[in-house]
């Protein structure tokens, strides 16, 4: 007998752990936070419990919680070398915009790295006698992974974040799976097909183009953790020859990336992307950036806050700019409202923008109909759960794989303990 314990990720995106016991074995599989919540933790674990951890990658959502585990404890922790790299960056990061409310520091990121296990794709991990875990490409970022379990003759697979289409950065996914029995799935844009990719590079370099000819800037609010990347290597592969300027912590993930060629599509492409571009390293150079036509790209991605939210802040009043946004944004979030409403909420009030606002679905999850090929692809007959999106959006894919494939399937809450 074995069991998924769900401690968080369930019909919500933040906060995905999922702890997997079998044979008095537990492993751990992603630990992150509520980027929108009071208490941003998923529902606690022993850290002497844990035998092994697996971090699928470094966005915050599926790794900002992992400190908890090394306040008290030192389970090892399975990652791509480049994930590890980019994990202090964003966990010190983390920690110096929230200290006041983190029952850890530095210490325990230390110790994160103290406990790291460098693994690849194709690796098979035992832990113990009773669990092998298959790390296997996931497409999503440089570096992420999906975990395929197998323990008592089940066998689990864990997405984590996924794409199966190509981006410029990374190639999508192509797994070649045996018969899975349970299938724990993002859902992020189970309601949502992305348009096609290079008629979207297309549309956003036309815009981009439109503003910069007016003499305008285009402020880009992005992930520091790859999306600035690739819109990056959109400006480099369309040939964009006015200034382009990456702020905030950005900088230090795409220093990381540009040691690790390996993990990439095209590493020219990459390299080429940054060679003429501009890093702010100080505040008082941002008011200088703002004078010249041109791109800035800045985190945060959801404008809460950072450098892009200084930025868009300064453009607001003006029409000849422009704030386009590339990336997922939570409901409620300052990035999300702007999209809503046409004005951006700064200081407890809402500030008109008059600059243009666009958004660009630059994804890199999975659309609707790949999730839903996905399951379609699966071999044998998985239970399926849907986790890791909006409650419509879990509840979507579930229906499609009972009502139009016949399966199993499973929206737990957290908290929940799935029998396997
Ligand atoms: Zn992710």
């Amino acid at each position: 007998m074995g069991k998924i314990t769900c401690l968080g990720g369930c019909q919500e995106v933040g906060g995905s752990g999922f702890l997997v016991s079998a044979n008095n074995r537990n492993i751990l599989l992603d630990y992150g936070i509520y980027l929108r919540r009071k208490n941003p933790f998923p529902i606690t674990v022993a850290p002497r419990d844990i035998d092994a951890i697996f971090l699928t990658h470094a966005h915050l959502d599926h790794s900002g919680a992992l400190p908890l585990m090394y306040i008290t404890g030192n389970p090892p922790i399975y990652a791509t070398k480049i994930t590890m790299e980019v994990l202090r960056v964003l966990l010190e990061d983390y920690l110096k915009i929230s200290e006041a409310i983190l029952p850890f520091d530095e210490g325990e990121i230390a110790s994160i790295r103290e406990n790291f296990v460098k693994t690849s794709y194709g690796d098979i991990i035992n832990v113990g006698e009773d669990f092998n875990v298959t790390i296997i490409d996931a497409g999503h970022i440089p570096g992420s992974y999906m975990a395929l379990i197998e323990v008592n003759g089940k066998r689990i697979l864990y997405t984590g974040d996924i794409n199966l289409r190509d981006t410029l950065l990374v190639k999508g996914a192509k797994p070649d799976l045996p018969e899975i029995d349970y299938l724990i799935m993002e859902s992020t844009y189970a309601l949502t097909n992305h348009p096609p990719r290079e008629e979207l590079e297309r549309d956003f370099i036309n815009a981009v183009n439109e503003v910069v000819e007016k003499g305008g800037v285009v402020l880009i609010p992005a992930f520091a953790l790859s999306r600035s990347q690739e819109v990056l290597c959109i400006l480099e592969k369309y040939n964009f020859e006015n200034q382009v300027i990456l702020d905030g912590m950005a900088r230090d993930i795409s220093r990381i990336f540009l040691r690790h060629p390996k993990y990439f599509r095209d590493f020219k492409l990459l390299k080429d992307a940054h060679s003429g571009i501009e890093y702010i390293e100080r505040r008082k150079t941002r008011e200088i950036a703002i004078k010249n036509s041109g791109v800035i790209i800045a985190p945060a991605g959801m404008l809460s806050g950072g450098a892009a939210l200084y930025y868009a802040r300064q453009l607001a009043d003006d029409e000849r700019h422009g704030i386009f946004i590339v990336g997922y944004q939570l409901p409620g979030t300052p990035g999300r409202v702007l999209l809503e409403t046409g004005k951006l909420p700064v200081n407890g009030g809402l500030l008109d923008v008059q600059a243009q606002v666009k958004y660009f679905d630059f994804s890199a999850h999975a659309g609707r109909q790949e999730l839903m090929e996905f399951i379609k692809s699966i071999r044998g007959s998985p239970t399926i759960i849907p986790i890791h999106g909006e409650p419509e959006s879990c509840k979507y894919l579930a229906e499609y794989a009972s009502k139009e494939l016949g399966l199993n399937t499973l929206l737990p809450a957290a908290g929940d303990v799935i029998e396997i």
